[in-house]
């Protein structure tokens, strides 16, 4: 007899999965023949640049290469991460003592949680946010406390509207930029607003910068740590996932305080073994050639980011022209909600993207269409949606 299962609190705790209707009606289309363009999943279509590739098919047969990585990566990949830092960003960072190696910075994120969030602890996340900040803090029982993002903030949180009590007992504050899925981009006011008051409340920030190499129009996304103090008190996640056309690969890093490092690797190195070598091997000529490989991509991304605005602003809707990210924040037409809108784009135009309140409360009222289809589709897209009446 079949004994009974029951999932973890932690599981069942979970948000109800918001693109569960999503999903059914894409089915659906799909069963009917419907030509979709999927807008959806933030997933670069553009292949990894091939002398990426060279690199880890050299990598894959050094017999060094198959056995266990150590956790916390190659010296040699975490001295690369400096020298991009150095060259990149003017910071210096100590190889040993102020990076770590991640199997994606998804990883790393979640488990900054299991190194520093007691439960019951307050987290200050965004809302809408990359969803693993909070996901992450509910798995070790800590409690969210949503910083409200609007268009009249420019989707950066205030801090002084976190009531005193909240942010006294603050034990950790999530930021993201530039953002997604909002687009925004932060500028160095912010960031020295931030330090000061994490200096002020004794609490640890963690800024995930997953786009910072994707800046349009000449603009240059800075890092956290650029700023005065943020090495006393923060951490900043990155990863080659979404600059180098990498998500498949699995490798990332975090860099900053020696503390919060050394915590987040004490926890690596009791769950996971690390990241095969010949990936680390392919990741550190990545970081070599910077820009000079990201540059042709961040090109492309941004000629189809000028085709998806203006065509949707030519279909009347209402969006602004990103400056970073591969995403576009569109506000959805009067009188429908996220959910009816991403539903009616998916129903008339076969047009998947995702609705804004997927991403928290807050997202209510706007849809994140990525541009990671080619120009031609994205044109497809907005011929579509001119024909909607919403
Ligand atoms: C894509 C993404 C990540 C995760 O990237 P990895 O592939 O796990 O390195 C992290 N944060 C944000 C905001 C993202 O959009």
């Amino acid at each position: 007899m079949a004994i009974t299962i029951k999932k973890a609190k932690r599981i069942n705790e979970l948000p109800p999965y918001l693109f569960a209707e999503i999903d059914r009606r894409k089915r659906e289309a799909l069963a009917r023949g419907v030509d979709l363009i999927d807008l959806g999943v933030g997933d670069p279509d553009i292949p990894t640049p091939q002398e990426i590739v060279e690199k880890l098919m050299q990598g894959a047969s050094k017999p060094a290469n198959h056995r266990y990585p150590n956790s916390a990566g190659l010296l040699e990949f975490r001295q690369a991460v400096a020298d991009w830092y150095q060259q990149r960003f003017r910071v210096k960072l100590d190889a040993v003592k102020e990076v770590v190696s991640l199997i994606g910075s998804k990883e790393g994120i979640a488990n900054m949680a299991v190194a520093f969030v007691d439960p019951g602890d307050i987290v200050l996340v965004a809302s809408p946010c990359y969803p693993v900040y909070h996901v992450g803090t509910s798995f070790c029982g800590g409690r969210s406390y949503f910083l409200p993002l609007s268009k009249e903030n420019h989707f950066l949180p205030d801090l002084e509207a976190i009531p005193a009590e909240v942010a006294r007992q603050a034990k950790m504050l999530w930021i993201n930029y530039p953002n997604n899925p909002t687009a925004a981009v932060a500028e160095k006011e912010f960031f020295v607003r931030v330090v000061e008051f994490a200096h002020r409340h004794s609490l640890i920030v963690c800024h995930d910068a997953a786009y910072t190499e994707m800046g349009f129009d000449g603009y240059r996304p800075m890092s956290f740590l650029e700023v005065d103090g943020a090495r006393e008190v923060g951490i900043e996640f990155h990863s080659l996932s979404k600059t180098f056309n990498m998500t498949g690969w699995r490798i990332g890093m975090a860099v900053g305080n020696q503390e919060l490092v050394a915590g987040l690797s004490q926890v690596k190195s009791n769950v996971d073994s690390g990241i095969f070598q010949a990936v680390q091997e392919a990741a550190i000529e990545a970081l070599r050639l910077g820009d000079e490989i990201v540059a042709p991509s961040r090109r492309i991304y941004q000629e189809r980011r000028d085709i998806l605005v203006s065509g949707l602003c030519g279909a009347g809707l209402e969006c602004e022209k990103p400056r970073a990210t591969f995403y576009v924040w569109v506000s959805v037409p009067k009188g429908l909600t996220s959910a009816q809108f991403t539903a009616s784009l998916l129903d008339e135009a076969g047009v998947i993207t995702t609705p804004g309140n997927g991403f928290g409360e807050a997202g209510e009222g706007y849809v994140r269409f990525t541009v990671c289809v080619g120009k031609e589709r994205l044109k497809e897209v907005t011929d579509r949606i001119r024909q909607v009446r919403f």
